[in-house]
Protein backbone atom coordinates (compact mmCIF):
# COMPACT_ATOMS: atom_id res chain seq x y z
CA UNK A 1 0.00 0.00 0.00
CA UNK A 2 1.46 3.52 -0.77
CA UNK A 3 1.60 6.04 1.63
CA UNK A 4 -0.59 8.11 0.25
CA UNK A 5 -3.34 6.00 -0.11
CA UNK A 6 -3.28 4.53 4.16
CA UNK A 7 -4.28 8.21 5.08
CA UNK A 8 -7.39 8.39 3.45
CA UNK A 9 -9.10 4.91 3.78
CA UNK A 10 -10.38 3.24 6.56
CA UNK A 11 -8.03 0.25 8.20
CA UNK A 12 -8.47 -2.40 10.97
CA UNK A 13 -5.59 -1.15 12.84
CA UNK A 14 -6.96 2.18 13.39
CA UNK A 15 -10.51 1.74 13.99
CA UNK A 16 -12.02 1.91 17.33
CA UNK A 17 -13.41 -1.44 17.79
CA UNK A 18 -13.41 -2.26 21.50
CA UNK A 19 -13.31 -6.24 20.54
CA UNK A 20 -13.77 -8.23 23.83
CA UNK A 21 -11.20 -10.76 24.52
CA UNK A 22 -11.68 -13.91 25.92
CA UNK A 23 -9.16 -16.28 27.25
CA UNK A 24 -8.96 -19.36 25.53
CA UNK A 25 -9.20 -21.93 28.67
CA UNK A 26 -12.19 -19.45 29.71
CA UNK A 27 -15.44 -22.00 30.33
CA UNK A 28 -18.36 -19.78 28.53
CA UNK A 29 -21.50 -20.44 30.34
CA UNK A 30 -24.47 -20.50 28.26
CA UNK A 31 -25.63 -17.13 27.71
CA UNK A 32 -29.32 -15.92 27.97
CA UNK A 33 -28.97 -12.73 26.77
CA UNK A 34 -29.72 -12.06 23.09
CA UNK A 35 -27.38 -13.25 20.23
CA UNK A 36 -27.45 -10.45 18.64
CA UNK A 37 -26.91 -8.05 22.10
CA UNK A 38 -24.04 -10.26 22.90
CA UNK A 39 -22.20 -10.22 19.86
CA UNK A 40 -22.33 -6.71 19.24
CA UNK A 41 -20.96 -5.64 22.68
CA UNK A 42 -18.10 -8.38 22.34
CA UNK A 43 -17.02 -6.95 18.92
CA UNK A 44 -16.85 -3.82 19.50
CA UNK A 45 -20.26 -2.05 18.07
CA UNK A 46 -22.13 -1.00 21.15
CA UNK A 47 -21.29 -0.46 24.65
CA UNK A 48 -23.25 0.09 27.91
CA UNK A 49 -23.54 3.47 29.04
CA UNK A 50 -26.43 3.07 31.59
CA UNK A 51 -28.97 0.87 32.64
CA UNK A 52 -31.01 0.37 29.08
CA UNK A 53 -28.54 3.31 27.53
CA UNK A 54 -25.79 2.70 25.03
CA UNK A 55 -23.45 3.72 23.38
CA UNK A 56 -23.21 3.80 19.14
CA UNK A 57 -19.21 2.77 18.74
CA UNK A 58 -17.64 3.88 15.24
CA UNK A 59 -18.88 0.44 13.39
CA UNK A 60 -22.24 0.58 15.34
CA UNK A 61 -23.02 4.23 14.38
CA UNK A 62 -21.97 3.93 10.68
CA UNK A 63 -24.59 1.27 10.34
CA UNK A 64 -26.81 3.70 11.94
CA UNK A 65 -26.02 6.14 9.63
CA UNK A 66 -26.52 3.75 6.50
CA UNK A 67 -30.07 2.99 7.65
CA UNK A 68 -31.17 6.96 8.15
CA UNK A 69 -30.04 7.07 4.53
CA UNK A 70 -32.11 4.88 3.20
CA UNK A 71 -34.95 6.03 5.60
CA UNK A 72 -34.80 9.26 3.91
CA UNK A 73 -34.67 8.43 0.79
CA UNK A 74 -37.88 6.77 0.98
CA UNK A 75 -39.46 9.68 3.15
CA UNK A 76 -38.57 12.16 0.35
CA UNK A 77 -40.11 9.85 -2.31
CA UNK A 78 -43.08 9.97 -0.57
CA UNK A 79 -43.06 14.29 0.02
CA UNK A 80 -42.21 14.08 3.65
CA UNK A 81 -39.54 17.02 4.94
CA UNK A 82 -37.13 16.48 7.12
CA UNK A 83 -36.70 18.67 10.96
CA UNK A 84 -35.77 18.55 14.56
CA UNK A 85 -38.25 18.89 17.21
CA UNK A 86 -36.36 19.39 20.89
CA UNK A 87 -35.67 16.64 23.45
CA UNK A 88 -37.37 17.92 25.93
CA UNK A 89 -41.36 18.63 25.16
CA UNK A 90 -43.06 21.02 28.34
CA UNK A 91 -45.12 18.47 30.27
CA UNK A 92 -48.23 21.23 30.13
CA UNK A 93 -48.84 19.68 26.64
CA UNK A 94 -48.89 16.64 27.64
CA UNK A 95 -51.43 17.35 30.75
CA UNK A 96 -53.63 19.12 27.90
CA UNK A 97 -53.99 15.59 25.46
CA UNK A 98 -54.37 13.73 28.59
CA UNK A 99 -50.82 11.53 28.42
CA UNK A 100 -49.16 12.78 31.39
CA UNK A 101 -51.00 10.61 33.62
CA UNK A 102 -51.57 8.07 31.00
CA UNK A 103 -48.10 6.86 30.11
CA UNK A 104 -47.27 7.03 34.10
CA UNK A 105 -43.92 6.05 35.22
CA UNK A 106 -42.46 5.68 31.74
CA UNK A 107 -42.62 9.16 31.02
CA UNK A 108 -38.91 10.36 32.03
CA UNK A 109 -39.63 13.86 33.83
CA UNK A 110 -37.72 16.63 34.26
CA UNK A 111 -37.77 19.66 36.38
CA UNK A 112 -35.79 23.23 35.35
CA UNK A 113 -34.27 25.58 37.37
CA UNK A 114 -37.28 27.59 37.17
CA UNK A 115 -39.37 24.92 38.55
CA UNK A 116 -41.02 24.28 34.19
CA UNK A 117 -41.99 20.72 34.25
CA UNK A 118 -40.47 19.22 30.92
CA UNK A 119 -40.74 15.54 29.87
CA UNK A 120 -37.90 14.00 27.63
CA UNK A 121 -40.25 13.36 24.72
CA UNK A 122 -40.83 9.35 23.97
CA UNK A 123 -42.97 10.31 20.90
CA UNK A 124 -43.70 14.03 19.81
CA UNK A 125 -47.46 13.85 18.83
CA UNK A 126 -47.95 16.73 21.35
CA UNK A 127 -45.02 18.95 20.40
CA UNK A 128 -45.39 18.77 16.75
CA UNK A 129 -49.19 19.26 17.04
CA UNK A 130 -48.68 22.19 18.86
CA UNK A 131 -45.92 23.69 16.30
CA UNK A 132 -48.31 23.54 13.74
CA UNK A 133 -51.54 25.30 15.55
CA UNK A 134 -48.61 28.23 17.22
CA UNK A 135 -48.00 28.66 13.08
CA UNK A 136 -51.47 28.68 12.67
CA UNK A 137 -51.12 29.50 9.03
CA UNK A 138 -51.60 26.18 6.92
CA UNK A 139 -52.82 26.41 3.94
CA UNK A 140 -54.96 23.79 2.08
CA UNK A 141 -52.39 24.27 -0.91
CA UNK A 142 -49.47 22.88 1.88
CA UNK A 143 -51.59 19.42 2.27
CA UNK A 144 -50.79 16.54 3.27
CA UNK A 145 -47.97 18.72 5.28
CA UNK A 146 -45.70 15.57 6.26
CA UNK A 147 -42.96 16.24 8.67
CA UNK A 148 -40.77 13.68 10.37
CA UNK A 149 -37.37 13.49 12.60
CA UNK A 150 -34.91 11.26 13.36
CA UNK A 151 -33.63 11.60 16.66
CA UNK A 152 -33.44 10.47 20.19
CA UNK A 153 -36.52 8.95 22.25
CA UNK A 154 -36.67 7.82 26.29
CA UNK A 155 -38.95 5.33 28.15
CA UNK A 156 -38.23 5.00 31.41
CA UNK A 157 -38.70 0.74 31.18
CA UNK A 158 -38.84 -0.93 34.62
CA UNK A 159 -36.86 -3.66 32.77
CA UNK A 160 -34.56 -2.35 30.25
CA UNK A 161 -33.59 -6.17 28.26
CA UNK A 162 -31.86 -7.26 25.47
CA UNK A 163 -29.32 -3.95 24.56
CA UNK A 164 -31.09 -1.93 21.88
CA UNK A 165 -34.38 -4.03 21.98
CA UNK A 166 -35.76 -2.56 25.29
CA UNK A 167 -33.70 0.36 25.68
CA UNK A 168 -34.50 3.53 27.76
CA UNK A 169 -32.90 5.89 25.21
CA UNK A 170 -33.23 4.83 21.56
CA UNK A 171 -33.30 6.38 17.87
CA UNK A 172 -36.44 6.64 16.17
CA UNK A 173 -37.65 8.41 12.87
CA UNK A 174 -41.31 9.52 13.89
CA UNK A 175 -43.60 11.41 11.17
CA UNK A 176 -46.77 13.02 11.10
CA UNK A 177 -48.96 13.99 8.65
CA UNK A 178 -51.90 16.71 8.18
CA UNK A 179 -54.70 16.55 6.24
CA UNK A 180 -58.14 18.03 6.10
CA UNK A 181 -60.62 14.89 5.41
CA UNK A 182 -60.51 11.57 6.18
CA UNK A 183 -60.15 10.34 2.93
CA UNK A 184 -56.94 12.42 2.25
CA UNK A 185 -55.76 11.34 5.42
CA UNK A 186 -56.52 7.73 4.72
CA UNK A 187 -54.56 8.26 1.28
CA UNK A 188 -51.64 9.63 3.18
CA UNK A 189 -51.69 6.71 5.48
CA UNK A 190 -51.42 4.63 2.62
CA UNK A 191 -48.29 6.25 0.72
CA UNK A 192 -46.40 5.75 4.26
CA UNK A 193 -47.06 2.39 4.47
CA UNK A 194 -46.16 1.69 1.49
CA UNK A 195 -42.40 3.71 1.96
CA UNK A 196 -42.29 1.31 5.11
CA UNK A 197 -42.52 -1.81 2.80
CA UNK A 198 -39.98 -0.14 0.62
CA UNK A 199 -37.45 0.45 3.49
CA UNK A 200 -37.99 -2.74 4.70
CA UNK A 201 -37.80 -4.87 1.25
CA UNK A 202 -34.69 -3.04 0.42
CA UNK A 203 -32.32 -4.03 3.65
CA UNK A 204 -34.04 -7.66 2.87
CA UNK A 205 -35.03 -9.44 5.99
CA UNK A 206 -38.40 -10.90 5.69
CA UNK A 207 -41.18 -9.26 7.74
CA UNK A 208 -44.31 -9.26 8.44
CA UNK A 209 -47.31 -6.23 8.65
CA UNK A 210 -50.18 -6.75 11.14
CA UNK A 211 -53.41 -4.88 12.28
CA UNK A 212 -51.90 -3.37 15.60
CA UNK A 213 -53.44 -1.44 18.80
CA UNK A 214 -53.87 1.71 18.44
CA UNK A 215 -53.35 1.69 21.80
CA UNK A 216 -52.23 4.29 24.21
CA UNK A 217 -51.74 6.66 20.95
CA UNK A 218 -55.77 6.44 20.20
CA UNK A 219 -57.10 6.93 16.30
CA UNK A 220 -58.62 4.00 14.65
CA UNK A 221 -56.28 2.48 11.82
CA UNK A 222 -53.06 1.16 13.27
CA UNK A 223 -50.49 -1.36 11.70
CA UNK A 224 -46.99 -3.48 13.07
CA UNK A 225 -44.13 -3.70 11.38
CA UNK A 226 -42.35 -6.89 12.72
CA UNK A 227 -39.33 -9.31 12.36
CA UNK A 228 -40.39 -12.50 13.37
CA UNK A 229 -38.36 -14.11 16.14
CA UNK A 230 -38.67 -16.06 19.02
CA UNK A 231 -36.56 -13.01 21.02
CA UNK A 232 -39.63 -11.29 20.00
CA UNK A 233 -42.15 -9.92 22.71
CA UNK A 234 -45.18 -9.27 20.49
CA UNK A 235 -47.32 -12.26 19.79
CA UNK A 236 -48.45 -12.12 16.14
CA UNK A 237 -51.46 -14.32 15.01
CA UNK A 238 -51.39 -15.06 11.45
CA UNK A 239 -53.87 -16.77 9.00
CA UNK A 240 -53.27 -20.42 7.03
CA UNK A 241 -55.82 -19.20 4.23
CA UNK A 242 -55.43 -15.63 3.64
CA UNK A 243 -53.20 -12.61 3.70
CA UNK A 244 -54.06 -11.53 7.75
CA UNK A 245 -51.73 -10.99 10.57
CA UNK A 246 -53.43 -9.40 13.35
CA UNK A 247 -51.37 -8.87 16.80
CA UNK A 248 -52.72 -11.11 19.31
CA UNK A 249 -54.11 -8.01 21.78
CA UNK A 250 -56.59 -6.95 19.38
CA UNK A 251 -58.77 -10.10 19.05
CA UNK A 252 -60.13 -12.51 21.05
CA UNK A 253 -61.27 -15.65 19.25
CA UNK A 254 -58.73 -17.94 17.46
CA UNK A 255 -60.23 -18.15 13.54
CA UNK A 256 -59.31 -15.79 11.16
CA UNK A 257 -61.87 -13.02 11.69
CA UNK A 258 -62.22 -12.99 7.30
CA UNK A 259 -62.02 -16.51 6.20
CA UNK A 260 -62.79 -18.74 9.25
CA UNK A 261 -59.22 -20.73 8.90
CA UNK A 262 -57.08 -21.24 11.86
CA UNK A 263 -54.61 -18.81 13.25
CA UNK A 264 -51.35 -19.78 14.10
CA UNK A 265 -49.32 -17.98 16.52
CA UNK A 266 -45.33 -16.78 16.61
CA UNK A 267 -43.41 -13.78 18.09
CA UNK A 268 -42.73 -10.50 16.77
CA UNK A 269 -40.01 -7.58 17.39
CA UNK A 270 -42.00 -4.73 16.02
CA UNK A 271 -39.99 -2.30 14.52
CA UNK A 272 -42.63 -0.02 12.77
CA UNK A 273 -45.89 1.57 13.59
CA UNK A 274 -48.23 3.11 11.84
CA UNK A 275 -51.19 4.98 13.54
CA UNK A 276 -54.49 6.70 11.78
CA UNK A 277 -55.37 9.48 14.48
CA UNK A 278 -58.21 11.53 13.43
CA UNK A 279 -58.29 14.93 15.16
CA UNK A 280 -57.73 13.35 18.80
CA UNK A 281 -54.15 15.85 18.88
CA UNK A 282 -55.13 18.88 16.52
CA UNK A 283 -58.78 19.34 18.58
CA UNK A 284 -57.36 18.94 22.33
CA UNK A 285 -54.44 21.22 20.66
CA UNK A 286 -56.52 23.65 19.00
CA UNK A 287 -53.97 23.01 15.58
CA UNK A 288 -56.47 23.57 12.29
CA UNK A 289 -56.48 24.87 8.61
CA UNK A 290 -58.47 27.35 6.90
CA UNK A 291 -60.85 25.65 4.66
CA UNK A 292 -63.30 27.68 2.74
CA UNK A 293 -63.64 30.45 5.91
CA UNK A 294 -63.55 27.56 7.86
CA UNK A 295 -61.16 26.11 10.63
CA UNK A 296 -60.97 22.33 10.15
CA UNK A 297 -59.25 20.57 12.51
CA UNK A 298 -56.17 18.26 11.05
CA UNK A 299 -57.10 14.53 10.17
CA UNK A 300 -53.31 13.45 11.38
CA UNK A 301 -51.68 9.98 11.07
CA UNK A 302 -48.55 9.28 13.52
CA UNK A 303 -45.48 6.58 11.87
CA UNK A 304 -42.32 5.62 13.75
CA UNK A 305 -39.80 3.41 12.59
CA UNK A 306 -37.43 2.26 15.75
CA UNK A 307 -34.13 2.60 13.65
CA UNK A 308 -31.85 1.22 16.85
CA UNK A 309 -34.24 -1.90 17.60
CA UNK A 310 -34.38 -2.53 13.75
CA UNK A 311 -30.53 -3.05 13.93
CA UNK A 312 -30.57 -5.49 16.78
CA UNK A 313 -33.38 -6.84 14.86
CA UNK A 314 -31.94 -7.86 12.00
CA UNK A 315 -28.77 -8.53 13.67
CA UNK A 316 -30.83 -11.52 16.03
CA UNK A 317 -32.12 -12.81 12.92
CA UNK A 318 -28.70 -13.51 10.27
CA UNK A 319 -25.94 -14.06 12.63
CA UNK A 320 -24.41 -16.85 13.64
CA UNK A 321 -23.75 -17.64 17.42
CA UNK A 322 -20.33 -16.74 17.17
CA UNK A 323 -20.45 -14.19 14.24
CA UNK A 324 -22.34 -11.32 13.57
CA UNK A 325 -23.87 -10.80 9.80
CA UNK A 326 -25.58 -7.75 8.73
CA UNK A 327 -27.83 -7.42 5.42
CA UNK A 328 -25.77 -6.33 3.01
CA UNK A 329 -27.32 -2.27 2.46
CA UNK A 330 -26.35 -1.99 6.71
CA UNK A 331 -22.72 -3.82 7.29
CA UNK A 332 -20.24 -1.41 8.62
CA UNK A 333 -18.25 -1.69 5.32
CA UNK A 334 -19.33 -3.63 2.73
CA UNK A 335 -15.93 -5.25 1.51
CA UNK A 336 -12.59 -6.29 3.62
CA UNK A 337 -9.61 -6.27 2.03
CA UNK A 338 -7.03 -8.44 3.20
CA UNK A 339 -3.30 -7.99 2.63
CA UNK A 340 -0.96 -10.53 2.88
CA UNK A 341 1.15 -11.61 5.68
CA UNK A 342 3.99 -9.55 5.94
CA UNK A 343 7.72 -11.44 5.14
CA UNK A 344 5.39 -14.15 3.68
CA UNK A 345 6.08 -15.90 0.01
CA UNK A 346 2.84 -13.97 -0.98
CA UNK A 347 3.86 -10.90 0.17
CA UNK A 348 5.33 -9.57 -3.47
CA UNK A 349 1.66 -9.07 -4.23
CA UNK A 350 0.86 -6.89 -1.73
CA UNK A 351 0.44 -4.15 -4.62
CA UNK A 352 -2.77 -5.35 -5.57
CA UNK A 353 -4.61 -3.92 -2.55
CA UNK A 354 -4.25 -0.43 -4.08
CA UNK A 355 -5.55 -1.54 -7.01
CA UNK A 356 -8.38 -2.95 -5.27
CA UNK A 357 -9.30 0.25 -2.87
CA UNK A 358 -9.00 2.32 -6.27
CA UNK A 359 -11.34 -0.12 -7.86
CA UNK A 360 -13.78 -0.21 -5.10
CA UNK A 361 -13.60 3.71 -4.50
CA UNK A 362 -14.46 4.06 -8.54
CA UNK A 363 -17.65 2.05 -7.68
CA UNK A 364 -18.85 3.75 -4.48
CA UNK A 365 -18.40 0.44 -2.23
CA UNK A 366 -17.09 1.53 1.47
CA UNK A 367 -14.41 -0.88 2.57
CA UNK A 368 -11.74 -1.26 5.30
CA UNK A 369 -8.55 -2.38 4.64
CA UNK A 370 -6.93 -5.29 7.27
CA UNK A 371 -3.86 -3.85 7.55
CA UNK A 372 -2.56 -5.78 10.78
CA UNK A 373 0.00 -8.08 8.15
CA UNK A 374 1.50 -8.85 11.41
CA UNK A 375 -1.27 -11.63 11.67
CA UNK A 376 -2.04 -14.62 9.78
CA UNK A 377 -4.53 -14.36 7.11
CA UNK A 378 -6.75 -17.05 8.46
CA UNK A 379 -6.61 -14.73 12.16
CA UNK A 380 -7.72 -11.97 9.78
CA UNK A 381 -10.52 -13.53 8.18
CA UNK A 382 -12.18 -15.07 11.49
CA UNK A 383 -12.00 -11.75 12.67
CA UNK A 384 -13.50 -10.23 10.02
CA UNK A 385 -16.41 -12.75 9.35
CA UNK A 386 -16.86 -12.24 13.46
CA UNK A 387 -17.31 -8.64 12.73
CA UNK A 388 -19.85 -9.54 9.78
CA UNK A 389 -18.49 -7.36 6.63
CA UNK A 390 -20.60 -9.29 3.46
CA UNK A 391 -17.13 -9.72 1.48
CA UNK A 392 -13.56 -10.39 1.78
CA UNK A 393 -10.97 -10.08 -0.76
CA UNK A 394 -8.14 -12.01 0.31
CA UNK A 395 -4.71 -11.60 -1.09
CA UNK A 396 -3.29 -14.96 -0.63
CA UNK A 397 -1.20 -17.53 -1.67
CA UNK A 398 -2.68 -17.96 -5.79
CA UNK A 399 -1.69 -14.33 -5.80
CA UNK A 400 1.40 -14.91 -6.83
CA UNK A 401 0.94 -17.29 -9.49
CA UNK A 402 1.48 -16.39 -13.29
CA UNK A 403 -2.10 -15.84 -13.62
CA UNK A 404 -2.85 -14.42 -9.90
CA UNK A 405 -6.12 -15.51 -8.16
CA UNK A 406 -7.82 -14.11 -5.69
CA UNK A 407 -9.94 -15.65 -2.87
CA UNK A 408 -13.34 -13.65 -2.74
CA UNK A 409 -15.71 -14.54 0.83
CA UNK A 410 -19.54 -13.53 0.01
CA UNK A 411 -19.80 -14.19 3.75
CA UNK A 412 -23.43 -13.77 3.47
CA UNK A 413 -24.27 -16.63 1.14
CA UNK A 414 -21.02 -18.56 2.47
CA UNK A 415 -19.42 -18.65 -0.92
CA UNK A 416 -15.38 -19.19 -1.41
CA UNK A 417 -14.99 -18.06 -5.05
CA UNK A 418 -10.80 -17.93 -6.92
CA UNK A 419 -11.35 -14.60 -8.85
CA UNK A 420 -9.39 -13.47 -11.73
CA UNK A 421 -8.54 -9.51 -11.24
CA UNK A 422 -10.99 -9.08 -14.36
CA UNK A 423 -13.44 -11.72 -12.44
CA UNK A 424 -13.30 -9.45 -9.53
CA UNK A 425 -14.08 -6.29 -10.62
CA UNK A 426 -17.19 -7.50 -12.89
CA UNK A 427 -18.06 -9.17 -9.47
CA UNK A 428 -18.21 -5.89 -7.40
CA UNK A 429 -19.20 -3.99 -10.22
CA UNK A 430 -22.99 -6.04 -10.04
CA UNK A 431 -22.51 -6.41 -6.60
CA UNK A 432 -26.17 -5.09 -6.17
CA UNK A 433 -27.40 -7.85 -8.20
CA UNK A 434 -28.18 -11.42 -7.00
CA UNK A 435 -25.33 -13.45 -6.08
CA UNK A 436 -26.68 -15.79 -7.36
CA UNK A 437 -26.25 -14.08 -10.69
CA UNK A 438 -23.01 -13.19 -10.29
CA UNK A 439 -21.85 -16.94 -9.05
CA UNK A 440 -23.55 -17.86 -12.84
CA UNK A 441 -21.60 -15.07 -14.47
CA UNK A 442 -18.37 -16.43 -12.61
CA UNK A 443 -18.72 -19.65 -13.56
ZN1 LIG B 1 -57.86 -15.87 6.85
Amino acid sequence: MSNKLLKNINRVSKIFQPVKVIPKEAVLKPDERAKSYRLMLDMGVIRQANSGMYTLLPLGYRVLEKLVAIVDHEMTNIGAQKMLLPNLTSAKLWQKTGRLQGMGPELMKFTDRHEEKFILSPTYEEAITSLITKIGSVQKSQLPLLLYQISTKWRDEMKPRLGLFRSREFIMKDLYSFDVTIEDATETYESVKQAYNRILSHIGVPYTVALGDPGLMGGNLSHEFHYLSDIGEDKILSCSSCEVNVNATIIDKTTCFNCGSELTEQKGIEVGHTFLLGNKYSRALGASCHVQGDHVFFEMGCYGLGLTRLMAAVVEILSTEESLRWPKCLAPFTVCILPPKEKSKESTAAHFTDAFIEMLDKRNIDFIVDDRTNLTIGRRILDAKRTGYPYLIIIGKNSVQDSPLFEVHDVNNKLVLDMSVDQLIDFFSNSNDDSEKIHEAIA
